[in-house]
């Protein structure tokens, strides 16, 4: 193993110190992840909206004693501060790591598959380790770890066990791909398609794919379909070798025909002069793709085609992302049953160590499967990672982890296989905790997740947190550096689901969060929010719960200033902000009010402000900016005048989401974002920046066929002109559908095509025209999301998003997922 000497040499950095020269075992580039802080190098990363530097004093004194840091740093204050560890000074800490990775590489003479495009380089990925894996060890990227930091850290995770190695390179920039290549060093390649992902970061298609290209400069062999002829065209022009596959012309192998048989696909093919034929599990399109991307490469490596067929057969679906769902008892359930590496249950753990809305945490596992390591090793390192992540409790499903139950402590359960647990499955065992299911296909532990899961309609809300965190930093990416951010958490987070949103947004170490209503802060802390949290409107029977939860109250009158230092005990300390009033005319304090207001604070000194504020009333629209920018100039001068006769700097702050985009320029100290973090611009201006967070779907429940001059619904208002046929979705204005959708205003999705509401929207139903579209029983139905957006909808209906999204009903399921 490599000592921190050899590392130095291989990063060519300057050392600060070296007090003890132990091997290198973890990498770590996330504070937060840290689990083995022994074997542990540290890369202080700057990153845009985190400086790594920042994190060492904690992750010393969490037991890290190496690290890597860059130039800018005082080597004497670094030995100071950390005697005991090894410090590394680099010029770049990112290309530190990239070039450790390099050199791991290259001490392993496997084959390494390399794969990118647009699309589908995850699935390919995933399945190809699937198909491979009873021929060889494989080792795969986790997830979608296909950035600058990503595959480095993939690349690490190579041992001398392994036979065969698939990585996926993902990029946004040119100048990216020359940096993975050598890293990765794909000994072949598969260039899945080139589509529109990513064209915002160059200045043409022709770019991208020339950049892109430059993943296979040197690979044996490049797979890939000459169906897309601007690829085709380019790799023939660089002479890179080549292995093609099409459905237009002659190929390496050439697709004659694909027919769809139920839910398979008859594909017939010609290779080698032979004329063959598989049957696909799937039926999409882009299954289809993936799926032939694999098959050239099995063909390539002259696997049977008997055997092709049978590896086939068992491929599954790759579910793309974790869940996290409410479930029985007041539980939580991470829902993981996609990889079930090391590195995947490393990723998962993460995700259940940073849920503090129950303090106890559960991990069912089951047995892993190819990792490469010896098994004792293996499971050795499972128990460790369990450990590390602070798991107070562990099931084990499988013959050979049960073997290993002496290594996991006192609190584990081992059971043979997924039927045994069930047969004693008992709800009762599990209560206000955290559950993360992780298991191989084989387990089939979708029946263990079907066990936990409450009992609900089939209506949902799916929360993308991966597009949050997206809408978040380009957010954050129009704030000056030293800008804070609040972020609005009130009416349950815009209907998203408050402490999920509010646990993401602490992790994305945000300064401030908001709320309406104290209770709703109290859930909060109750769930282990330990952000400063604002509450907008305390009432004065609800200061004591502000005090206890240590929740900071807006005070916007004299009145409600009174009420509080009334009942705030002698020389207590408490934090205030202070709400001005510049013209929203709602709440708020006037300039009139100042002198008794500060008489009341100078009596009292013990109560800081924290802030002051106010709000703008029409920073959507830009027919109102004469009158924004009068408010903002009220309201900075109501600030300066509440700093000097305070005597102190407080934090002052105007803008909301809309606000952020139109005045750029008054950002002061903080702003206060709201709306645009669930995915909607309100000027609309940068709605293209956003990403969509929230999909409400739900079920058909029945399809029906209407005769002509027939009626659907209440007050028989959806009449049948011709004959039709209806679906009726179960969702009602009782889910938070409103009923102004009714005949015609509103419409769903169902099977990728638009089918309108007919009649009115009843309580908890409605029914929808799906005339031919190809419906049945069960099939899903999207009320909106990426397809169907808010803005267009509230449009329809003549309200704002905002209400849409609030008025998603407490009934409705939420699940949050990141990909
Ligand atoms: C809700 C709210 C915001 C956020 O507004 P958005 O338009 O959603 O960004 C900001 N400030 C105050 C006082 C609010 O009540």
């Amino acid at each position: 193993m490599l000592t921190f000497q050899q590392f130095n040499l291989i990063v060519k950095g300057k050392l600060v110190q070296l007090v003890q020269p132990l091997p290198i075992v973890h990498l770590l580039t996330d504070s937060r992840k840290l689990s083995q802080p022994a074997g542990t190098v540290f890369f202080a990363i700057r990153g845009k909206w985190n400086d790594g530097h920042e994190y060492l004093a904690q992750l010393y004194s969490l037991g890290v004693r190496r690290f890597v840091v860059e130039e800018q740093t005082n080597a004497e204050e670094l030995k100071q501060q950390y005697p005991e560890a090894d410090i590394v000074q680099v010029p770049h800490s990112l290309e530190a790591l990239q070039a450790l990775a390099e050199w791991h590489r290259t001490q392993f003479q496997i084959p390494v598959i390399g794969v990118t495009g647009s699309n589908g380089k995850t699935i390919v990925k995933e399945w190809l380790a699937q198909l491979l894996s009873p021929d060889e060890l494989v080792l795969k990227s986790p997830r979608s770890y296909n950035s600058q930091l990503g595959v480095p850290l993939s690349v690490w995770q190579l041992n001398s066990n392994h036979s065969l190695a698939i990585f996926e390179a993902g990029i946004s920039l040119p100048g990216e791909m020359e940096k993975l290549q050598p890293i990765i060093q794909p000994t072949l390649g598969i260039f899945t398609n080139i589509g529109s992902a990513h064209d915002e970061g160059f200045t043409s298609r022709e770019q991208k794919l020339e950049e892109k290209l430059k993943f296979f400069t040197a690979v044996d062999l490049l797979f890939y379909c000459s169906d897309y002829e601007q690829l085709h065209e380019a790799v023939q022009a660089k002479g890179i070798p080549a292995f093609t596959w099409s459905r237009k012309q002659k190929a390496d192998l050439t697709i004659a025909s694909t027919t769809t048989a139920g839910y398979k696909t008859i594909i017939v093919f010609g290779y080698q002069g032979q004329k063959q034929r598989l049957a696909l599990p799937f039926v999409d399109e882009a299954s289809i793709e993936n799926a032939l991307h694999c098959l050239a490469v099995l063909l390539y490596r002259k696997v049977p085609l008997s055997e092709i067929q049978d590896r086939l057969e068992k491929l599954q679906p790759v579910a793309m992302r974790l869940e996290i769902k409410e479930a029985i008892n007041g539980c939580y359930l991470i829902d993981d049953t996609y990889n079930n590496d090391l590195a995947g249950l490393n990723i998962a753990l993460d995700l259940l160590a940073s849920q503090p809305q129950r303090s106890n945490h559960t991990l069912i596992l089951s047995d892993l499967l190819e990792s490469g390591l010896p098994e004792k090793d293996l499971y050795a390192s499972v128990a460790e990672l369990v450990q590390m992540h602070k798991v107070s409790r562990v099931i084990g499903i499988g013959v050979t982890i049960s073997k290993y139950s002496n290594m996991f402590g006192s609190s584990s359960f081992f059971y043979e296989n997924t039927a045994a647990f069930l047969n004693q499955f008992n709800t009762d065992s599990f209560r206000d905790e955290v559950i993360l299911v992780k298991g191989a296909r084989v387990f089939e532990f979708e029946k263990i997740v079907q066990a936990f899961q409450q009992k609900v309609h089939g209506t949902v809300l799916e929360v993308n947190l991966d597009a949050l965190v997206h809408n978040l930093n380009y957010y954050r990416s129009r704030l000056a550096p030293d800008t804070k951010l609040m972020v609005m958490v009130k009416a349950f987070a815009y209907g998203s689901g408050s402490f999920e949103v509010a646990n993401l947004l602490q992790f994305h170490r945000v300064d401030y969060l908001a709320v309406a209503y104290a209770d709703e802060g109290v859930l909060l802390r109750e769930h282990g929010i330990t952000l400063p949290v604002m509450v907008m409107n305390p009432s004065p029977d609800s200061f004591a719960k502000t005090r206890h939860y240590n929740l900071e109250p807006e005070i916007y009158s004299l009145e409600q200033l009174r009420a509080f230092l009334e009942q705030l005990p002698d020389d207590a300390p408490a934090k205030i902000h202070l709400k001005m009033d510049t013209g929203m005319h709602r709440l708020g304090f006037v300039a009139e009010d100042f002198d008794e207001l500060f008489e009341l604070l100078k009596q009292h000194r013990q109560v800081k402000v924290v802030s002051t504020f106010s709000h703008l009333a029409g920073a959507d629209e830009a027919v109102y900016n004469d009158f924004s920018y009068q408010q903002i100039k009220n309201f900075q001068s109501l600030a300066t005048e509440i700093e000097a006769r305070l005597g102190y700097k407080v934090i002052k702050h105007i803008l909301n989401s809309a606000g952020i985009i139109r005045f750029p320029e008054h950002q002061l100290d903080m702003v206060r974002l709201g709306i645009g973090l669930y995915g909607v611009e309100a000027t609309g201006a940068d709605q293209d920046a956003l990403r969509a967070v929230s999909m409400l779907k739900t079920t058909v429940s029945q399809v029906k066929s209407i005769k002509q001059g027939e009626t659907v619904g209440y007050s028989r208002r959806g009449i049948a002109d011709t004959d039709r046929t209806t679906a009726t979705i179960a969702i009602g204005y009782a889910d938070g559908y409103d009923r102004r959708f009714s005949t015609g205003v509103g419409e769903v999705i169902i099977n990728g095509r638009k089918a309108p509401i007919i009649g009115n929207v009843c309580m908890d139903m409605c029914m929808v025209d799906v005339t031919g579209i190809e419906v049945k029983a069960g099939d899903e139905a999207i009320v909106f999301g990426p397809q169907l957006t808010l803005v267009d909808l509230a449009k329809r209906i003549g309200t704002i998003p905002y209400e849409l999204l609030t008025n998603v009903s407490a009934r409705v399921k939420r699940v949050f997922y990141t990909e």
